[in-house]
């Protein structure tokens, strides 16, 4: 049992819920086990494993089983509890939660001493269509899979067309990315072009991010369309709209990515100390993590894989604290460090300690390994994080 600061325990075990298995909701898993191996914890998720998302894109290289983690894993580990269960809840149904201290779930009641909601965000909808996929079909298919299923011959057995990527956001650039590489080792003679709807992509990352993506995708031979908003995949062309002008035109198109962003409700308020927030009332066993918190405090709220680890290492932390003869709690004060965005498989971009520091090629590529092999280390139970 590894010493926490600030902790002087009144109980050998807890009875704690981890509601979403992402990023935020395995870094609690851990931290608790750490500080407390009797623990009884229960994770609800509607998945059957982990997901490493943060790889999605990779899966065009490597098979999507790599990015699973089967929850029965964690559960011969940890001695654990996984029930597969998506949970929809409001305002009224935590204040319920916090007052019960127990939920239903899949008709079975569920005590609790603290909940932890780590759900993540939901990749923004899309019509769905055989001619077009988003970030949800990545989540149960690899994407050469996805492509041999859907993009390799159209529904005339035609292997030919131009194929369209929609958002030059930091998924769809690294998955732009991917799919121009994977073409290249297969050989593929397909137009690959990305639509956006801003100047330049990456556009909320420094100038150089966009300059450096931008010369890659021309060396590439990746056509760019700035300013200009998708409409529609129909089954030869997609339908595009010029947003200064208004004017739609269509440009040929067997298939189209859209990576369009993501929805962030129900997004959860916190305090400092990662307790959520109803109202004026601060519900004392229930706790926030990752994509679907906010917290009042200064540390970063990005949607980012780094925030979501600091938010539920910190979570489980204040709620063997709160547990605890002190119940002295920690802010949130996380600040990230660095980000990088990978460019295929030997090229990537990004910003270390500073955002004006921008990196690129080999070193951003050996700081994203080195992120990635940290991770790792925690789903392993070795927390190297320094919050
Ligand atoms: C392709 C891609 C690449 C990325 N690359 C990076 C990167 O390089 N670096 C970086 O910092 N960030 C990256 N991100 C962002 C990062 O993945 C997210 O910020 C991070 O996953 C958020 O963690 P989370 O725990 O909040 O949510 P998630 O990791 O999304 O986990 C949410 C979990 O909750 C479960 N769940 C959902 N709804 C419910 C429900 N109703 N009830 C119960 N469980 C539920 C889900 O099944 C899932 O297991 C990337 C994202 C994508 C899509």
């Amino acid at each position: 049992m590894s010493f926490l600061p600030f902790y002087i325990p009144r109980h050998a075990q807890l009875r704690i819920l981890i509601i979403g298995a992402g990023y935020a909701g395995i870094a609690a898993l851990v931290t608790v086990f750490r500080h407390m191996p009797r623990a009884l914890v229960t994770i609800i998720d509607p998945r059957p494993h982990h997901l490493k998302i943060t790889h999605l894109h990779e899966t065009f290289r490597y098979p999507l089983e790599d990015f699973q983690i089967p929850f029965s894993m964690l559960e011969n580990r940890y001695g654990c509890r996984h029930i597969c269960a998506g949970l929809a809840w409001q305002a009224d149904a935590l204040l319920q939660w916090q007052n019960d201290k127990s939920i239903l779930v899949n008709g079975e009641i569920l005590e609790f001493d603290y909940a932890l909601i780590a759900s993540g965000s939901d990749p923004a909808p899309i019509l769905e269509s055989e001619i077009v996929a988003g970030l949800h079909d990545f989540m149960d298919i690899a994407g050469s899979d996805l492509w041999d299923a859907r993009v390799g011959h159209d529904s005339d057995g035609i292997a030919e067309g131009p194929i369209t990527v929609i958002g030059g956001g930091a998924t769809g650039i690294q998955f732009l990315f991917e799919i121009a590489h994977f073409l290249k080792r297969r050989k593929i003679r397909r137009k690959l072009r990305l639509i956006h709807g801003d100047t330049r992509v990456l556009s909320p990352f420094p100038a150089g991010f966009s300059t450096y993506a931008q010369d890659r995708m021309s060396e590439m031979g990746i056509d760019f369309y700035p300013r200009t908003l998708y409409r529609e995949q129909q089954r030869h062309e997609v339908v595009l709209e010029e947003m200064e002008s208004g004017r739609q035109y269509a440009l040929p198109s067997t298939f189209s990515f859209l990576f369009v962003g993501k929805t962030r409700s129900p997004l959860l308020s916190t305090n400092a100390f990662g307790q959520v927030l109803a109202g004026q009332k601060t519900l004392q066993n229930i706790f926030a993590a990752g994509d679907c918190s906010s917290f009042e405090a200064f540390g970063s709220n990005t949607c980012t894989a780094q925030s979501a680890v600091r938010k539920g290492i910190l979570a489980a932390r204040n709620m063997l604290r709160h547990s605890g003869s002190l119940k002295l709690l920690e802010p949130y004060l996380h600040r990230d460090l660095g980000y990088v965005i990978s460019l295929g498989p030997e090229d990537a971009v990004g910003w270390l300690a500073s955002e004006g520091n921008v990196i690129t090629g080999m070193p951003a590529l050996v700081i994203k390994e080195v992120v990635e092999a940290q991770y790792d280390l925690l789903l392993e139970g070795i927390n190297s994080y320094l919050l």
